[in-house]
């Protein structure tokens, strides 16, 4: 297929769709000649450069939210962190795809770092020896610029995130996409077609708005056939790191994440407590494991994490092929 343009304008009906270089949008579009080739409808190269790179890795898992605000990003960062310190073995990296709010570099502490390329890719920043992670939020000048793409050219920041980083051998690739289900999520999971994905942990907290829109997020995952994990319910409970009382935040007034899970036939991996020093520490970008190893946010996280890897480990029928 030929480059997807940057020029489009905003009403393009997709350059792969029916209506490509036919619509009344693309009138006067710089690239009306090629979509009307049908040039732009061939199978994406994309595809193959994605399942060529990610040859190397052995799964690779999506974290989804039905709704921004539940902390995705965060437990994220938490389950690699967990996942990289109890399996020392194991190479794990965090792509960080959330094109319009990347946090990564905040909370994994590698704000102001740079991305280096050479002759075989993107180079990773590495968090500790055995976690790396890449992020849009590194190709941005500052922490506080907004990125404001459209669909082709967020579509192709995507792929190249996905083509062109060199991760040399992982066990685990830990993607954080956007909130919802966009563009970008379609992008995802049609580069990823060919490599595989192994599954999505979709993440939610106990309220009735969220549960509705991970409702939405599961349905997504089955209609694009990506296999589900399991749910993880963020802020369960709120734990004073004093006097280790528990309060519920979010009253789960129809069962919660659990109920939810069991409703929805999908695996429940586990609730996590808002601990507010583990908020402190991905705020300041600390690794909470040396700073509180004793909190019961991370109890709770070892536990859900085993779950993951033992999940990944037998399921590999279920992958994507
Ligand atoms: S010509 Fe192609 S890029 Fe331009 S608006 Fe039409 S489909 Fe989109």
């Amino acid at each position: 297929m030929a480059d997807v343009p940057s020029e489009a304008p905003e009403h393009c009906p997709g350059t792969r769709s029916e209506q490509a270089g036919k619509a009344s949008a693309c009138a006067g579009c710089p690239n009306q000649t090629l979509c009307s080739s049908g040039a732009t409808k061939q199978p994406d190269p994309g595809i193959e450069l994605v399942k060529e790179r990610l040859s190397t890795v052995k799964y690779k898992i999506l974290v989804l939210s039905g709704k921004g605000g539940v902390g995705k990003s965060t437990v994220t960062s938490l389950i690699s962190r967990v996942l990289a310190d109890s399996n020392p073995d194991k190479n794990i990296a965090v792509l960080d795809i959330d094109i319009c709010g990347p946090s990564q570099p905040r909370i994994l502490g590698a704000l102001g770092e740079q991305v280096h390329q050479s002759g075989s890719g993107w180079s990773p920043v590495y968090i500790e020896d055995n976690l790396s992670l890449m992020s849009i939020g590194f190709l941005l000048g500052s922490s506080s610029d907004a990125v404001i793409w459209r669909g082709p050219k967020k579509n192709g920041m995507i792929r190249q995130f996905l083509s062109e980083v060199d991760w040399g051998n992982l066990d685990y690739l830990i993607l954080d996409t956007p909130p919802g289900t966009s563009d970008e999520h379609l992008s995802v999971t049609t580069y990823l077609k060919g490599a595989g994905i192994t599954g999505a942990i979709v993440v939610t907290t106990p309220q009735q708005v969220a549960l509705l829109d991970v409702r939405k997020e599961i349905d997504f995952c089955r209609k694009v056939n990506i296999p589900i994990l399991g749910v993880v319910e963020n802020m369960s409970q709120f734990v004073c790191p004093k006097c280790k009382n528990s309060a519920e935040i979010f009253p789960a007034s129809t069962g919660g994440g659990s109920a939810m899970a069991t409703d929805l036939n999908v695996d429940f991996l586990g609730s996590l407590p808002l601990d507010p020093l583990v908020a402190r520490c991905c705020d300041e970008g600390k690794n909470f494991l040396t700073e509180i190893p004793k909190s019961p946010t991370i109890v709770a996280l070892r536990e859900i994490v085993t779950k993951i890897v033992d999940k990944c480990e037998s399921d590999k029928e279920n992958l994507v092929e």
